[in-house]
């Protein structure tokens, strides 16, 4: 196999005396869907935080592309192409969706013209975004501000792109929606990294999967795999 985009080794963050997550490792492959699932509180979004440093890493080293990344603030980091997907409630809700997609934009150096080019890719992946462009976002429902979220990060030009709990108060049709789009995405060449409690559907849309239990990786395997692992069945699909 190839050397990992992104390589995590390591990672601790504590909190005061609380280790939120406890020395782990784990790896991104260029293209692929990775997942980190477990129960609530279990240290994912810890985690993402820490991958994005916007929390203080305790101990561990952060290698992507070769780079070591570990100490760098968060706009390097995403100017650099790991970019975090904002929750969709955090649409700016008084702008509009042009406006908040233009946003995303804002590390970029490259010209308005590629900028242009990508909020119409954009547009095509999210045609309902395209209908409501000069709409205020926070008339957009929960699903098309999630859509909108994906669309801004996009906009950032990322390589791999970081999520946490897309599947959050959304019913279940419309997380159905937010993965086939989290697929179509990782079909046009992103990397992808998607935390989630919800776990039969992220295993499902996974090419690699690690679980997550007290701030330690317990289990990992293809999504395929650990959908099919007792342990995994047991403990979070209620089989
Ligand atoms: P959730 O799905 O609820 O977000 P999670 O798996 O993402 O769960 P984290 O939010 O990463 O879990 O939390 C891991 C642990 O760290 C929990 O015990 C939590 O209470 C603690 N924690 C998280 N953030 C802080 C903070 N800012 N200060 C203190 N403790 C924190």
């Amino acid at each position: 196999m190839t050397a990992p985009l992104l390589k995590v080794e390591g990672l601790k963050v504590s909190f005061g005396h609380v280790e939120a997550v406890k020395g782990i490792d784990f790896q991104l492959h260029e293209g692929q869907i990775t997942t980190l699932v477990g129960a609530n509180g279990a240290g994912k979004s810890t985690t993402l935080l820490a991958l994005s440093g916007l929390v203080k890493k305790t101990a561990g080293r952060v290698t992507f592309d070769g780079q070591d990344i570990t100490g760098l603030a968060p706009h390097k980091i995403v100017s650099g192409g790991v970019v975090q997907v904002a929750e969709g409630r955090a649409t700016l809700t008084t702008l509009t969706v042009r406006e908040n997609l233009e946003l995303g934009a804002y590390t970029r150096r490259d010209g308005a013209a590629a900028r242009a080019a990508d909020m119409e890719r954009i547009f095509t992946l999210f045609p309902v975004l395209k209908d409501r462009a000069e709409g205020l976002a926070g008339n957009l429902s929960g699903g098309e501000q999630q859509m909108l979220a994906i669309g801004r990060a996009m906009m950032a030009k990322p390589r791999v792109l970081l999520l946490d709990e897309p599947s959050m108060g959304l019913a279940p049709i419309i997380v159905q929606d937010i993965f086939r789009t989290l697929r179509e995405i990782n079909k046009l060449g992103l990397t992808i990294f998607l935390v989630e409690q919800n776990v039969r559907q992220a295993l499902k849309i996974a090419d690699r999967a690690y679980v997550i239990e007290t701030g330690e990786i317990v289990l990992e395997g293809s999504g395929r795999e650990l959908l099919g692992n007792p342990r995994v069945q047991d403990a979070y699909l209620g089989n």
